[in-house]
Parts: structure tokens; C-alpha cells; sequence
């Protein structure tokens, strides 16, 4: 039998060599911190500090503002500078708690310390996912305690942990796999505390034997959980790529992973709920890739959310070529930023520093109708089709052709020979028609 995959799919230049074998660096901060109260989906954080205060490494500083919401947490100590709308890399400006940091990194009482999760019960442990600010650090950004929290629990009988990485240039994931995989076991086993009918399986491409090999080793006395080895194709991370390819269930657009008694989480934020509840210690760090062929010595750092982008590109040894092109996440689906001066947030895995040579040449010419974009797609709608509709605004043509099952994945735009903007056209077409159904109610 093959390996497990999804149908459709693409296999972009991986360039995962450039960092994949550079162990993850813990790296200090030199300047100020910079914590936006949007990191995540959902209503934003209320700050709890004011100008003038002195914060604690761990202190909670914004306060969720509401279920579907994250804490904010202080990852340094100093004293609170400004609370002022700030750049961040999607482009918005959003509401920020400037910290000065005063390089002592004093921490909160009890940071830290060891806590047997076995003597925590269930509330208590989604409790502590949800003081310590967690979310999906893969990108989405979605609150980890409201998804730990499923309408019913008995329900939920898998959980994935999304070690695929299949994001071309990323290896984060990999090197916390490789680096650090009894965290992201003991995460795992956190998890499946929760829910007593669930098993584990870790997802891992099979161009990362390292990490299948050393997790499978980890695991092999675990009687819940398992390793999956995948097949490398863009975008088997995705999350319904992921589930069809681990569990045969397909999950659409107007569904959520736990109707088909799936909880998808990503590596980093499984070892956050195990730092989280194992270790005393909330999200306050992340691992984000700097690479690209522009950058002198990509590397996988170990950061302090809130630290600024410019330091970390520095700390890679600056740029060897100036950037064509700088982009937040992977070139697939992470966004172009026009400055380095932006704070790490949660959800930032990557920052990809592209030369001349790294950007493919875009100028968009008419289809050919040559059907590549179909054969791709891993939601097995029809791009073509839905670029026509896009092209005239015709959002209920755009609807009735299933558009809304677009996972913006960018493949069918890798694919197209006419280098059509079809994934940005989509992403449009979404928002537009996602707001009128607001509209509508
Ligand atoms: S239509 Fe959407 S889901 Fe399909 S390949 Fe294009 S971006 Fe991906
Ligand atoms: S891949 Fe591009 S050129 Fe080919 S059918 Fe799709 S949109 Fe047209």
C-alpha cells in the first residue's frame, strides 16, 4: 500500500535544505517587545497594564475578550512603554503593548515549575491552555482551548498532530520534531487526556525520515499513539488534506474537523500545552525559520513572541543580496511584508528572504484552458471555472460552483502555465461573499 496522502496536489522546489540541519537557537532580545492584542482569531485581547507599569516574564498583560479570544503574556520583564496601534505582518495596524525590555528576565512566582498532569482534571487542564494564551501556531491562529472544547467530547477519535510541514522553505516543525520530541509527545499525552475514546497520530512527510524515525521510536510504548508517515505533496498539511489522508473523512468548508471526530493541532502548539501544562510556563516563545537565498545563514530560532523581525535577520548573519521579495510564512501561502520592523506574533512560522532568481516571473497571459488547475486542486472544485465567475464579480456563480471550498492553497496558481492570479482572486471572492452572508444573517 502507498503512503497516506490526499488526491490533487502539487510538489514545489522544497528548499528546505537551506535551514533544515541548523538545531533551533535560542535568541535574546535587544530592543523592545511588541505585543499586538489580535494574534489570533477572534475578538481581540483587552490590555490589563498601563504606560508605566513594570511586567513580569510570564504576567499576563491582555486579557482574552471573550471565547473565542487569547490572552496576551509578557515575554520578557520591563516596564510597559506605550499601548499604540502597531504594524504587523499581515499589513494591519493593531493595538499593541510596547514593553521595554530591562534584560533581567524576571519571571512570574512559580514559572516553570513541574505539575503532574495526571493530577489535573480535565477542566483544569483546558484551563491552563487557555491562561497561557495558546493558539494554533501553525498560522491559523485559532484559540487552542476552544478547540480543545468540542460540543461533544466522546466524539472527537483522533487526534492529529500536523508534523507534515509542507510549506516549501519551512523546517521549524522539523527541527522541534528532531530537537525537542518528548515535549511534543508529553503534549500529545496531555491532549489525549481530554478525550477518553481518542487515539494519537503525528502526520510526518516522508521527506523527514529523521523525525519519523525518532518519534516512532518515542512512541513505539504508547499504546494510543502512533506515527503516520505521508506522502510529501503540497499541501498534505493542510487540515483536510491531513484528515482525509490520516483518516479517510472528508471535512468541508461549512464543518468544523471535530464533526468528523478529528482535533488537528500543530507540532509547536502541542509542545506549548505540554510547556504550558507540564512545565508552568505559557506561550511566551516561538520557533520561526529565517531563510531564503538572500539571507547569509538561514537558521531556526528560538524567540521571545514580540521580538522584533530585523533582529532575527540580523542574527541570520543579514542579508548576502538585497530581497526581491520578503514574505511572512512560505511562498505558498504566507503574505509579502515591506518591512522588517515587525514584532514576532504566534502565529509567524517563517520569514523567506527570496533573491531575483527565487521569484518566478509573473506576468499573467490568457488561459489556455490546458485543465492543470483542476487536475491539482486538493478540494476538488474548478479554478477555472471560479476565476470566470471572479473575473465578472459574480459571487453567486462563484458560490454555486462551490468557490467557498476554496482552501486557498495556492496550488492551482503554482500550477497555471498563464501565471493567472487565481489563488489572490479566490481569497477576494471569499471575503466578499462571506461578508454578505453576514449580511444577510
Ligand atoms: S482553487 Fe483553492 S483549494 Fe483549489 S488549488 Fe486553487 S487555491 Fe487551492
Ligand atoms: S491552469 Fe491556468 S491556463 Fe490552465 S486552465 Fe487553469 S487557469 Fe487556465
Amino acid at each position: 500500500m502507498g503512503l497516506a496522502t490526499f488526491k490533487g496536489g502539487i510538489h514545489p522546489y522544497e528548499g528546505k535544505e537551506l535551514s533544515e540541519n541548523k538545531p533551533v537557537e535560542v535568541l535574546l532580545p535587544k530592543g523592545d517587545l511588541v505585543y499586538p492584542m489580535s494574534q489570533h482569531i477572534g475578538a481581540p485581547a483587552k490590555p490589563l497594564v498601563a504606560v508605566g507599569d513594570h511586567v513580569l516574564a510570564g504576567q499576563k498583560i491582555g486579557e482574552a475578550g471573550g471565547f473565542i479570544s487569547a490572552n496576551v503574556i509578557a515575554s520578557v520583564s520591563g516596564t510597559v512603554k506605550a499601548i499604540e496601534p502597531r504594524r504587523v505582518a499581515n499589513g494591519a495596524m493593531v493595538n499593541s503593548i510596547i514593553v521595554q525590555n530591562d534584560g533581567e528576565y524576571k519571571t512570574v512566582e512559580g514559572l516553570g515549575e513541574d505539575r503532574d498532569p495526571s493530577t489535573l482534571s480535565k477542566e483544569e487542564i483546558r484551563n491552563i491552555v487557555k491562561e497561557a494564551g495558546i493558539v494554533g501556531l501553525g498560522g491559523a491562529g485559532f484559540p487552542t482551548h476552544v478547540k480543545l472544547t468540542p460540543k461533544d467530547e466522546n466524539a472527537i477519535e483522533y487526534i492529529l498532530v500536523n508534523g507534515a510541514e509542507c510549506e516549501p522553505y519551512l523546517t521549524s516543525d522539523y527541527r522541534l520534531m528532531i530537537d525537542e520530541p518528548e515535549k511534543l509527545v508529553g503534549g500529545l499525552k496531555v491532549i489525549l487526556q481530554l478525550f477518553d475514546n481518542a487515539k494519537g497520530v503525528i502526520g510526518i512527510e516522508n521527506n523527514k525520515p529523521e523525525a519519523i524515525k525518532k518519534l516512532t521510536e518515542l512512541t513505539k510504548d504508547e499504546p494510543r499513539i502512533s506515527v503516520c508517515p505521508l506522502l510529501t505533496k503540497y499541501p498534505q498539511g493542510g487540515e483536510r488534506s491531513l484528515i482525509y489522508a490520516i483518516t479517510g473523512r472528508k471535512v468541508n468548508s461549512s464543518m468544523l474537523p471535530a464533526d468528523a471526530g478529528c482535533i488537528v493541532d500543530n507540532v509547536d502548539t502541542v509542545i506549548s500545552i505540554y510547556m504550558a501544562v507540564c512545565k508552568s510556563t505559557p506561550l511566551m516563545r516561538r520557533v520561526v525559520t529565517i531563510t531564503g537565498d538572500a539571507v547569509t545563514d538561514p537558521k531556526n530560532f528560538n524567540v521571545k513572541i514580540g521580538t522584533d523581525f530585523s533582529e532575527l535577520v540580523e542574527a541570520a548573519g543579514g542579508f548576502k543580496t538585497q530581497p526581491e521579495k520578503i514574505i511572512a510564512g512560505g511562498p505558498m501561502m504566507g503574505m509579502a511584508v515591506f518591512s522588517l520592523n515587525i514584532p514576532v506574533t504566534k502565529t509567524n512560522s517563517a520569514l523567506l528572504c527570496m533573491t531575483k532568481d527565487e521569484v518566478a516571473a509573473n506576468e499573467p497571459t490568457p488561459c489556455i484552458r490546458c485543465g492543470r488547475c483542476v487536475s491539482v486542486c486538493p478540494s476538488h472544485i474548478i479554478p477555472v471555472m471560479m476565476m470566470d465567475a471572479a473575473l465578472r464579480n459574480d459571487c453567486e456563480q462563484f458560490e454555486k460552483i462551490n468557490g467557498m471550498e476554496c482552501m486557498e492553497c495556492g496550488s492551482c496558481t503554482f500550477i497555471c502555465p498563464a501565471k493567472r492570479p487565481l489563488t489572490q482572486a479566490f481569497k477576494e471572492m471569499r471575503k466578499t461573499v462571506a461578508a454578505n452572508r453576514r449580511k444577510k444573517g
